[in-house]
């Protein structure tokens, strides 16, 4: 794996392709056509992204990094200078929703990057995996789209 001929490790391939949302087989297209919607395939490479997964895990880790500390922050802030429900209004809570909200793609880009990488899947269910997968594609290459 490796960018501009610049040799990265894992982690650092992750981490790149996570941040700025790259395809973890190239590193040149984005993985994502919206916001937090993952391409079907990559443009550049061609890579299927049948395998991310990633589910509820960008919000969980979204909750845990950054929603817990400003929590502390509210309660801080509601204990020390005790104000007026309007300054939560105009401080925690603006805080919180875009602090929880705008981490979300690059723990998304994270997570999936770190799947393909890792080759990573829910451990017992690589057979249940390929039988679903070829189903899949014997559905595409007959025209159907079930
Ligand atoms: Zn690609």
């Amino acid at each position: 794996m490796q960018i501009d001929n610049i040799p990265e490790t894992k982690g650092q391939w992750i981490f790149r392709c996570g941040r700025k949302g790259l395809c973890p087989q190239c590193g040149q297209a984005s993985m994502f056509r919206a916001w937090l919607k993952l391409q079907t395939h990559c443009p550049h490479c061609g890579l299927n992204y049948n395998f991310a997964a990633p589910d509820d895990g960008p919000a969980f880790f979204s909750l845990c990094i950054v929603a817990f500390p400003l929590s502390f922050f509210v309660v801080w802030l509601q204990v020390v200078f005790d104000p007026p429900y309007w300054v939560h209004l105009v401080t925690s809570f603006p805080l919180v929703t875009l602090g929880c909200i705008a981490p979300l793609p690059y723990i998304k880009g994270w997570l999936v990057a770190s799947q393909y990488v890792n080759q990573a899947q829910e451990a017992g269910t690589e057979k249940l995996w390929a039988q679903l997968h070829a189903r899949a594609e014997a559905s595409q290459a007959d025209g159907g789209d079930d």
